[in-house]
């Protein structure tokens, strides 16, 4: 409902009772009800009830008057703020003020401005209640709440930078806050913490019971123990532990923990309750006699061992005075304990005391002063030890040491020390005696001058040995004397390792023994690097297993060491065929009891290849047993060279029966030791009249001289060489032979025998001579060509010069040939020029010289002519000769020729001129018809 609407319906009213109503109403408020008109800015009382007139002691003559009319300007522009600021905001404005009553006492206000607006007008009704005590206590609230917050934050404080770790816990043990010494104690962060139950953090063995103090807290009892946990790293720390509960409203919400570390508490008690009960045990399981004394000289305590040593139990002498001291020594120990009482400590001293019964025995006794926490002596602990055995056996060992002295001065054997760097420390009379050195002189020499050089070498490595703990037990050595003469010794050492002696050595003098044995050794020795050397395999065996081999023999059986032969049975070793054989030799030897014949077997080596050997068994007797030693000569490089031998003669023979070839073997004195057969095919001879004959014998008499030298050159060089010759056939015409000496020389280099191979060559040598001919000779005729007859003309010439007869030069040309061919063909032709040359041939002498130079025409040379008139006997016989009829393949046929001579050296002095007069003679006798000749 709209303010208006109820002041139209108040305006209804009749006003009289309306304000009557509102000011009986207003006055019986305590409150303080102003009603200001708002009138251009300006603001004026319009009423006010009882209590707010009173508040500003008015009357109602406020009515009316401005803010500026009743109170300091100050007081009046606050008030006009508020209220025109409801004016205009059209809102209620609630504003606090202190308010001065008119009895001098103050009063907060609270002040609430309800604007109202009728038409133009504005109106304010301000109710004023006083609040003095609602502020009060607020501000007593504010003031209770930051005295909180301070004791919050000493709270804090004191709790972050408490010593003490301090934890809180909610019901279930999870941690929910943790101070800095928490975080320290327990190496986990705040974070980690946080969120974590304190049983992660515990020993498992203190779960329980620090699970039932927290249960105990949570019911309400504080709880305080000590524990165990476990560092982040894993360290065990100590705690003692105070849980509180966290009681709010009466209510239990948590568990405050505090903790205080205690490790080294804990550990220093730990320390010291084990040190207590080593020293109880050490106290009580102690073999020497412990007791306590006061200041006064009355026993305090005793142990076991006290009552065991001097027979006095706990109940006799406990605060009573110490005793057993003899009576005698009561003074002297009296000044003892004032030593000790004035903090001096003695030491193992050997003092006489006695026991229950009387009986005194020697005691060596430990006095120490006992101080109280203030360093005052306030007695005595005394530790006895009974050495009244050891004090018996002391006087004893004088006794036997008495006795060793009369075994160290009169022993035959050397007996001396030896300290760590060998030199002799001591040594006995028998010792000078032996060395004729004395102690004195070598005492400090390391090494002592009684080693050999080579022995000073080792000394090192044997002190070594020795400091080691090894025992040297009557080893054969050499030692050297004063003079140098080397003496045999047998040795002893033993480590003592006592200050600075490490050893004693006895010396027993063997010399002469030791030179019988050594004669006998070295025999022995002899033999064995005899037996151990020998080239030949030596195995010895017995009941059928090895038990010796030599070198040669594990070289034989390709053994690397005898471990792989010896033990093994003899018969693994035997090639299976030769084992029944081998058993009988062993067998033989055995009965026969000498050493039997020499045999080839076939033996097996460990890589399974098969050797030759021949083998002697000898019976021999070793320590009552019959062993067998056998012998073996490996033959196998001579079995296999044999059968290569016979493999390659075979060989040999399968090649020299089937060759064509001829193989002859010679011995070096050229005799013939073996013939191939085709010696027969080509030779004619048979092979066995050939055997034992020479070689030479067969050869062509012209080739003999040639073929015994390169036959003797081949003992120089060793060589093989091939030379050509001929030999005879049987029936007597030569044969072309080309032929390899083989030389076969023995291991020594010398020549055994001579292999020839000889391959027919005359077929071959024919065609070569053949080949050679037809360089200088005509092939249809055989006569010389021209070039041979040009030669024949200037050696003839040459004669000439020098003998001064005649040379003459004729040259023939055979008439009308051409028809000797036409009529009767070429090859009659061939046979007419053959026969031709032949019956000049044979008209000639033997130096004369035919030669056809080509066609039918000839030359012939006639050296050595008396004069013209023999040339003219020529030529009138040739034509003569050439004229008779021919018979040729069944045709009659006849000739003639004509002929030109020249001489030499009356118709020219060169072949040249020779020639051309020659030919310009023939010219003139064929224009003449032919059939004669001219000059
Ligand atoms: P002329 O009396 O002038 O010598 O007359 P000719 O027929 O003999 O003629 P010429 O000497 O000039 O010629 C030689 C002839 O001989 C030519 C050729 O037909 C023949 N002749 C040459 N060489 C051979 C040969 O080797 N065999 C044969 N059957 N005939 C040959
Ligand atoms: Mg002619």
């Amino acid at each position: 409902m709209k303010m208006t609407n109820i002041l139209n319906q108040f305006l209804l009213m009749d006003p009289t009772r309306i304000f009557k109503l509102f000011t009986s109403a207003f006055n019986s408020l305590t409150d303080l009800i102003y009603i200001m008109e708002v009138r251009d800015e300006k603001i004026s009382y319009l009423y006010a009830n009882q209590s707010g007139l009173s508040v500003l002691s008015k009357d109602q003559t406020l009515i009316g008057k401005t803010f500026d009319e009743v109170f300091s300007t100050e007081r009046a522009a606050f008030f006009k703020q508020h209220y025109l600021k409801a004016a205009h905001s059209k809102r209620i404005v609630t504003f606090e003020d202190e308010v001065v009553l008119p009895k001098g006492n103050k009063m907060i206000s609270e002040t609430v401005l309800t604007p109202i607006f009728d038409n133009e007008d504005i109106y304010i009704i301000a109710v004023v209640r006083d609040v003095t005590n609602r502020s009060k206590q607020i501000s007593e609230l504010q003031y209770s709440k930051s005295r909180l917050e301070e004791n919050e934050q000493r709270l804090s404080s004191l709790v972050d930078y408490n010593e003490d770790a301090i934890f809180t816990f909610d019901l279930e043990g999870y941690f929910l806050e943790v101070n800095n010494a928490a975080e320290q104690i327990t190496g986990y962060s705040n974070g980690e913490l946080v969120g974590m139950n304190f049983s992660e953090i515990m020993s498992k063995k203190e779960l329980e019971t620090v699970n039932s103090r927290f249960q105990q807290t949570i019911e309400g009892d504080m709880a305080r123990y000590e524990t165990k946990i476990y560092q982040k790293d894993g360290h065990e720390v100590y705690l003692s532990v105070k849980n509180i509960p966290i009681i709010v409203d009466g209510t239990i919400k948590g568990v405050y923990g505090i903790a205080k570390e205690i490790t080294s508490e804990k550990k220093a008690l730990e320390e010291f309750h084990l040190v207590k009960s080593r020293f109880e045990s050490f106290v009580r399981d102690s073999k020497d006699s412990i007791h306590i004394i006061d200041n006064e000289g009355k026993v305090q305590f005793i142990n076991e061992a006290f009552t065991e040593i001097f027979g006095f139990t706990r109940e006799e002498v406990i605060g009573r005075d110490f005793p057993t001291v003899p009576d005698w020594l009561k003074s002297e120990t009296n000044n003892l304990y004032d030593e000790v009482l004035n903090g001096k400590t003695i030491q193992g001293i050997d003092v006489k005391r006695q026991q229950k019964s009387g009986e005194l025995l020697d005691i060596s006794l430990t006095l120490s002063p006992l101080y109280d926490e203030f360093g005052h002596v306030i007695g005595i602990s005394g530790i006895g030890r009974d050495i009244t055995e050891k004090k018996k056996s002391e006087r004893e060992l004088i006794g036997l040491k008495e006795l060793l002295e009369l075994v160290w001065n009169n022993t035959t054997d050397v007996i001396f020390m030896i300290d760590h760097y060998g030199a002799i420390v001591q040594a006995n009379p028998t010792f000078e005696e032996m060395f004729d050195w004395k102690v004195e002189e070598i005492k400090q020499m390391s090494p002592p001058p009684i080693n050999l050089e080579i022995q000073t070498k080792q000394l090192e490595g044997f002190l070594t040995r020795l400091r080691e703990g090894e025992k040297f037990v009557n080893f054969e050595t050499q030692r050297k004397r004063k003079d140098g003469t080397i003496i045999d010794v047998l040795a002893t050492y033993r480590k003592i390792d006592k200050g600075n002696i490490l050893a004693m050595a006895t010396y027993k003098d063997v010399t002469d023994s030791r030179q019988i044995m050594n004669k006998l050794k070295e025999s022995e020795e002899r033999y064995r690097n005899l037996v151990e050397a020998s080239p030949e395999a030596l195995v010895v065996h017995s009941e059928g297993g090895i038990t010796y081999i030599n070198q040669a023999g594990l070289d034989l059986l390709k053994a690397k060491s005898p471990s792989q032969v010896i033990g093994n049975p003899v018969m693994d070793f035997v090639h299976p065929s030769d084992r029944k054989q081998v058993v009988q030799r062993i067998q033989q030897a055995i009965n026969q009891g000498k050493k039997g014949e020499t045999l080839e077997e076939r033996f097996l080596t460990l890589d399974g290849d098969m050797i030759y050997a021949e083998t002697a068994s000898v019976p021999i007797q070793d320590h009552g047993k019959t062993s067998v030693l056998v012998m073996f000569r490996d033959i196998t490089t001579k079995r296999r060279a044999e059968k290569a031998m016979r493999e390659s003669e075979e060989r040999f023979r399968i090649i020299a029966e089937h060759t064509l070839d001829m193989i002859r073997v010679l011995n070096p004195n050229g005799k013939v030791i073996y013939c191939s057969p085709s010696v027969e095919n080509i030779l004619g001879y048979p092979i066995r009249s050939l055997i034992g004959k020479s070689f030479f014998d067969l050869i062509h008499p012209d080739d003999v001289d040639d073929t015994k030298r390169n036959f003797e050159n081949i003992f120089k060089t060793k060589e093989f060489y091939q030379i050509d010759f001929r030999s005879i056939h049987l029936d007597g015409h030569s044969i072309w032979l080309n032929s390899d000496f083989v030389p076969v020389i023995s291991p020594e280099g010398e020549i055994e025998k001579i292999i020839v191979i000889s391959g027919d060559i005359t077929e071959k040598k024919r065609k070569e001579e053949k080949l050679a001919k037809m360089a200088f000779y005509d092939h249809l005729t055989g006569l010389p060509n021209r070039r041979l007859f040009l030669d024949r003309l200037q050696q003839a010439m040459y004669t000439t010069d020098r003998t001064g007869k005649l040379t003459a030069l004729m040259v023939l040309d055979c008439d009308k040939f051409k028809a000797i061919n036409d009529t009767f063909g070429h090859d009659i032709g061939d046979e007419v020029i053959k026969e031709f040359s032949r019956r000049i041939k044979l008209s000639l002498r033997k130096t004369d010289t035919l030669s056809r130079v080509g066609g039918d025409e000839f030359t012939i040379v006639l050296p050595e002519l008396k004069n013209e008139n023999e040339v003219v006997d020529v030529s009138k016989r040739i034509l003569k000769v050439v004229r008779e009829p021919m018979d040729i393949k069944g045709h009659s046929l006849s000739i003639t020729t004509s002929i030109g001579v020249s001489l030499y050296p009356s118709q020219g002095n060169n072949t040249e001129s020779l020639f051309k007069q020659a030919d310009e003679a023939l010219y003139k006798v064929k224009d003449g018809g032919g059939n004669t000749f001219s000059f």
